[in-house]
């Protein structure tokens, strides 16, 4: 999706260079703090498709010195479910908000504490999956919670989708869903929680409770976390694209894993 559907998030070309590069002083001692990560394009590099992705051991290490140094307040903030996102991290598992908000765990090896979501419907579900066929590349991802149609491999077909999307939409007014465009992805999921949502769950039990979070984010759906850091004390630093309003940016996954490094260290 191109940047002016993007909201807060500003095009590089656009935004004047007034955001400083996040210094770890800005983070109080790690036992104030609750850590709140997004995956994709935050920790890790975006792959050509999602099964690609690969954790560096030095971010597992990073990882897991800072659950010990938070006492546990360190979760992983994603579009993928928590199940997904435990297949990424193995062995080690961490608390998280999966699926926009569909899933909450507070502590790593547990069952998801909430679920928001009801499954999308199954006439919607093979509507939007035949939207896949418009072009070779198109690749279709079922996240469980969510249904991702990816582009990256065919960006030309970016109008097409989000057009046919727009149609079955149309068709189906009855339907609680919503559409979330991001990097090269067009992502439909149903209404009623974000990921805002679910970090304001999670915030609201220990170990989280009570502490100041900071969220590390790179892409437009992480725009309502920024949003809602104020209401915790909290920061927010974005990745890529510099977004307005938030603390601190980072150029790319590689200089938030060096952040986190240092932090871990400190
Ligand atoms: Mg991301």
């Amino acid at each position: 999706m191109t940047s002016e559907n993007s909201g807060l998030i500003a095009s590089d070309a656009s935004e004047p260079a007034e955001i400083v590069p996040a210094p770890a002083s800005l983070v109080p001692h790690l036992r104030e703090v609750a850590i709140l990560l997004d995956i994709d394009g935050t920790l890790l590099d975006l792959a050509p498709t999602p099964r690609e992705v690969w954790v560096p051991p030095a971010l597992a290490e990073t990882l897991k010195t800072l659950m010990q140094r938070t006492s546990g307040a360190l979760a992983l903030v994603s579009g993928r479910s928590l199940n997904d996102i435990d297949l990424i991290f193995a062995p080690d598992v961490y608390p998280a908000v999966g699926g926009h908000g569909a899933e909450m765990r507070l502590a790593g090896g547990s069952e998801a504490d909430s679920v928001k979501a009801p499954p999308l419907d199954k006439e919607l579900k093979r509507r939007l999956a035949a939207i896949a066929k418009l072009s070779q590349g198109i690749l279709l991802e079922d996240k469980g919670y969510s249904l991702a149609l990816h582009y990256r491999l065919a960006p030309q077909a970016e109008q097409a989708i989000y057009d046919e999307v727009s149609r079955i939409r149309a068709e189906l007014p009855e339907a609680p869903i919503e559409v979330l465009p991001g990097k090269c992805v067009c992502e439909i999921k149903p209404a009623g929680f974000t990921k805002a949502s679910g970090v304001r769950e999670l915030m609201r039990h220990a170990p989280f409770k009570g502490r100041k979070p900071f969220f590390i984010g790179d892409d437009v759906t992480d725009e309502s976390v920024f949003a809602i850091m104020p209401d915790f004390a909290g920061l927010s630093f974005s990745v890529g694209r510099r977004a307005l309003g938030v603390d601190g940016h980072f150029d790319a996954p590689n200089d938030v894993r060096a952040f986190l490094a240092r932090l871990a260290g400190r």
